[in-house]
């Protein structure tokens, strides 16, 4: 699927996502990187290790579960807004998802909005927790929404400006 609609699928994302134990032991790094191309800014953003080493400029970068913290700092280093973190413990039916995001209006905190999965469908409203940029120089937005426990790995972006009344 990936190869011929650019949108992984299922067993893409088995392989950049945790164990459901790593995800209940708290935030983590995901990082949806499928191309070889030669890019590894990821990698050296992360003061913790949790990407591991890359052997080749072209390797696909993998996440040392055990080290990442989900702290965000490579989020906004990715050229391809690869980068997601998500907290599934934020509440007991809802995680915590933090996104890269380059589009205007911004949303705003606590604002409803149309959350997409991978292929830019409307699948659910999820509430933006918090919006932040890690430095003042970056274009890249982090956006935090809250998204069902059930559609976690469905939901991957939003859209705003067309928002709901809630
Ligand atoms: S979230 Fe933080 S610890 Fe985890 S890979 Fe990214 S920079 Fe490293
Ligand atoms: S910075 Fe982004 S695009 Fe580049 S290797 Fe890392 S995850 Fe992939």
């Amino acid at each position: 699927m990936l190869k011929t609609t650019g949108v992984p699928g299922e067993r893409d994302l088995n392989g950049v996502f945790p164990s459901p134990e790593r995800l209940k032991r708290g935030p983590v790094a995901i990082v949806e990187c499928f191309e070889t191309i030669p890019c590894n800014p990821c990698y050296t953003a992360c003061p913790s290790g949790g990407i591991n080493a890359f052997k080749s400029i072209t390797d696909l970068p993998t996440i040392d579960f055990d080290k990442c913290n989900g702290c965000t700092l490579c989020i906004s280093s990715c050229p391809g807004l690869a980068i997601m973190i998500i907290d599934y413990q934020h509440q007991k039916d809802y995680i915590k998802m933090t996104i890269p995001y380059e589009f205007f209006p911004l949303p705003k905190e606590g604002e409803w909005v149309k959350g997409l999965n991978r292929c830019g469908e409307e699948i659910e409203k999820v509430q933006v927790l918090s919006i932040i940029k890690e430095n003042q120089h970056d274009k890249t937005f982090l956006v935090s929404i809250a998204v069902p426990k059930n559609q976690f790995k469905e939901i991957r972006n939003i859209k705003v400006g067309d928002s709901y009344d809630k």
